[in-house]
């Protein structure tokens, strides 16, 4: 049975997300990282419930692999559609969004990121409570 003790550890081989990009909390393991010869980025992501990151668009498509859990994922002029484990979304390039946990259970995902050569992440505001809560 699942501790469901709100104690919140690092995971296995994981690292803090950037605070200011995310409400709540996240954790990010790097798959793989860019060099010359890899135009692609892949982060293994884990939220807590209720952690998402900010509003962002990226220059060119990213790839989320939902790996565990129940999630959000939102653009722009559209309903928040919930995530779940096996669910691709192919986000397109400049496509305002963003993506995490939802309220009641902890949440992941792989983000592979293609042409990074273009840059990986433009980072917008916080997604409010008031966004966050209007899951319908
Ligand atoms: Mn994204």
């Amino acid at each position: 049975m699942e501790n469901t003790e709100n104690i919140q550890t690092t995971p296995e081989g994981f690292g803090p997300v950037l605070a200011q990009y995310f409400t709540g909390t996240a954790w990010l393991k790097m798959l793989v990282t860019p060099d010359e010869n890899t135009n692609c980025n892949i982060g293994d992501v884990r939220f807590e419930p209720g952690a998402r990151n900010n509003w962002h668009t990226h220059p060119s498509n990213q790839i989320l692999i939902v790996t565990n859990g129940v999630g959000y994922y939102q653009e722009e002029g559209s309903p928040i559609r919930e995530i779940k484990v096996g669910d691709v979304v192919n986000v397109l390039p400049g496509v305002k969004h963003w993506h995490g946990a939802s309220p009641d259970s902890r949440f992941a995902h792989y983000a592979i990121d293609i042409n990074t050569e273009k840059g990986v992440v433009n980072w917008l505001e916080p997604v409010t409570d008031e966004q966050y809560n209007n899951f319908k």
